[in-house]
């Protein structure tokens, strides 16, 4: 459950737009901001500790607006959103951004661009490396994942490929027997959301004729988001890290060949696949 504090009228002379005089003489933007967190243990203890100082969150927009121009009121108010979103205890911001004077042709009394952003829909301000888990039991699966890990990279960087690795398929208890699955795991690095990240890796699965049935029946191909920076969230969407992270060997054997150093929820990803190594059937180093 989330709570909702509006900011209302946060106001600055700032100098972004497209034009060179938005540049040089600059104008006034004025700025609504509701961040949304559970208020309840606030009210309960009182203490502002327990709280976001809204004057904090109002000085971090008003530092964040009159921050490095930019051309667009839509690049300005993702950078708020971020800003805002670093605060740990907010779960969700709205961000209103007014621009009462920008530049048109014809009488009007404002121009206002609403977004609402979470951890999970922010645009990142830098490229984050994230972790994909892709796998398949139907069909010529080394050739899909080869194509796939070809797909993905029409949009992300590719950063490091995995060992390919086999093991006995997953399945739900009494449900009839599978092919092995092959699997491998990608370092990648992206300016995607989570969330559109999740609907890239979702379009490349349909693009290699993934269909979903029943829970963890047979793929043509899985991509799964093991890892999206350092994020923690749970939501019904998506679950950082991927709740299988710390314990799939078909995950972590190919996730410590990409990447040695790697941790997960404050583990070494190498010591979790040296631990479950024994599920590997079958490992092809050079595969690609
Ligand atoms: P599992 O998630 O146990 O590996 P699966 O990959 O077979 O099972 P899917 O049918 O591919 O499950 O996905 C079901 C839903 O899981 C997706 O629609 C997605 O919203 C959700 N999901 C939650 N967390 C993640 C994640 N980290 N990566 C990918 N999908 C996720
Ligand atoms: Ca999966
Ligand atoms: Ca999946």
């Amino acid at each position: 459950m989330s709570d909702t504090v509006w900011l209302s009228g946060i106001t600055a002379h700032a100098r972004h737009g497209v034009f060179d005089f938005e540049r040089e003489n600059g104008q006034e933007f004025t700025i609504d901001v509701g961040y949304e967190y559970d208020t309840r243990a606030a009210a309960r203890t009182d203490s502002i500790d327990v709280a976001i100082s809204y004057a904090d969150v109002a000085a971090t927009v008003h530092e964040a607006l009159i921050a490095e121009p930019v051309y667009l009121i839509e690049t300005l108010a993702e950078q708020l959103a971020r800003a805002v979103l670093a605060y740990p205890k907010v779960d969700a911001v709205t961000v209103v951004v007014h621009k009462p004077h920008a530049p048109m042709a014809v009488p009007f009394s404002d121009v206002t661009l609403t977004i609402r952003r979470t951890r999970l829909t922010l645009v990142p301000g830098e490229p984050v490396r994230c972790v994909l888990a892709l796998g398949g039991n139907l069909g010529d699966v080394p050739g899909t994942l080869r194509a796939a890990i070809g797909d993905l990279s029409e949009r992300v960087e590719v950063i490091a490929v995995g060992p390919l690795v086999r093991t006995s398929a997953m399945t739900i208890p009494g449900s009839p027997a599978q092919d092995d699955y092959w699997n491998t795991v990608l370092v990648i690095e992206t300016d995607l959301a989570a969330t559109e990240l999740l609907a890239f890796c979702q379009q490349v699965e349909l693009a290699h004729g993934r269909e979903r049935h029943e829970r963890w029946g047979a793929r043509t191909l899985d991509v799964d988001i093991v890892a999206y920076g350092e994020l923690e969230v749970e939501t019904p969407e998506l679950t950082l890290p991927h709740a299988g992270a710390t314990e799939r060997p078909f995950v972590l054997v190919p996730w410590a060949g990409a990447d040695p150093e790697a941790r997960v929820r404050g583990l070494a990803v190498s010591e979790l696949a040296a631990a479950a190594r024994g599920e590997i059937l079958e490992e092809r180093g050079k595969w690609l």
